[in-house]
């Protein structure tokens, strides 16, 4: 008879494909968070609610060093600040030291709060490959009262795209004179190559209307509408993961190594950029990424 405090050879096996299953998915969020692709506040909100998840197995002196700026230095002192003995897993805290903890991380990375009385004009921005642009078209599909902004650019149309739809395509000279005639909202370089700008009258147009205009623009651009329009509702597109925003940069496949690597760094600075935006949607699923995006713009 087989005895009862061994488990069956097939029962030890799940378990053991289970734990690797969790410290991949352990190594996974500290890389989330060290990329910002999460908050600090988030990682600790899943640990409380799950304690035997991959954020609440989480060691803590692994959590804080997964912070931005956090070295072993950095994180014994904090630990001593905080009286949490570095044996503890995030998941394992007590409430005291969950609440300490809680202080400490919005004190030096406060989480945006949605403001109100945003006004009808949306900005759609976000890293490097998120799906900005499908989740932007995704809107103009289902959402035929919500006006997609179509923007100048000097790069010459791609394969399909149609002049005055997808894009003003101009030429330099034009794009200067739109710039001299203060007929652009915000206007940038995007990757170093070409320029891209807003034509601010059909917005102006729309918002008087009652519509809701959406922009689909870079950073900078974002930037500009907010020192422009300082109560346009700025949204921030966020990948479901950081691996799975690495997935999508390389499988484009329309890059070379040295740019790819450019891009996922560019993605990175982009990523902390998130506080400056007022809300935050996960592109997990564009159908339901846009669903959300039209119901901030209401
Ligand atoms: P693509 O050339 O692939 O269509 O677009 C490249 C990038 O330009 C995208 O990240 C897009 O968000 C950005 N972009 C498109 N239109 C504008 C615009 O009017 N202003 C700014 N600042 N960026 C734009």
């Amino acid at each position: 008879m087989a005895d009862s405090r061994t488990p069956p050879e097939v029962d030890r096996a799940a378990a053991s494909r289970r734990a690797v299953a969790v410290r991949r998915e352990r190594a996974a969020l500290k890389r989330d968070v060290a990329t910002r692709v999460i908050t600090p506040q988030e990682l600790l909100r899943r640990a409380i609610a799950d304690p035997a998840s991959a954020a609440g197995t989480m060691r803590i002196t692994d959590f804080l060093t997964a912070l931005p700026a956090i070295g072993e230095g950095k994180r014994d002192r904090i630990l001593a600040d905080l009286e949490i003995s570095p044996v503890k897993r995030v998941g394992g805290l007590g409430a005291r030291q969950r609440a300490a903890l809680r202080r400490f991380l919005d004190g030096r990375w406060p989480e945006p709060t949605p403001r109100e009385g945003r006004s009808r004009l949306v900005v759609l921005a976000g890293p490097t490959a998120v799906g900005k642009g499908t989740v932007a078209a995704a809107i103009a599909a289902h959402h035929p009262e919500i006006l997609l902004s179509v923007s100048a650019t000097t790069r010459t149309p791609r394969p399909g795209e149609v002049d005055g739809e997808h894009y003003y395509f101009v030429d330099d000279a034009e794009f200067d004179r739109m710039i001299e005639a203060g007929e652009l909202l915000e206007h940038a370089t995007v990757h170093n190559r070409f320029r891209y700008g807003t034509p601010k009258a059909p917005i102006d147009a729309a918002l008087a209307q009652g519509r809701t205009v959406l922009l689909e623009i870079d950073l900078q651009g974002a930037r500009q509408v907010r020192a422009a329009a300082p109560d346009a509702t700025l949204v921030f597109l966020l990948p479901p993961s950081w691996d799975e925003l690495v997935q999508r940069l390389v499988g484009r496949g329309t890059e070379g190594e040295e740019e790819r690597a450019r891009r996922l760094k560019t993605a990175k600075v982009e990523l902390a950029s998130q506080g400056e935006f007022d809300h935050h949607v996960v592109n997990d699923d564009v159908t339901r990424a846009a669903a959300e995006v039209a119901s901030l713009a209401r």
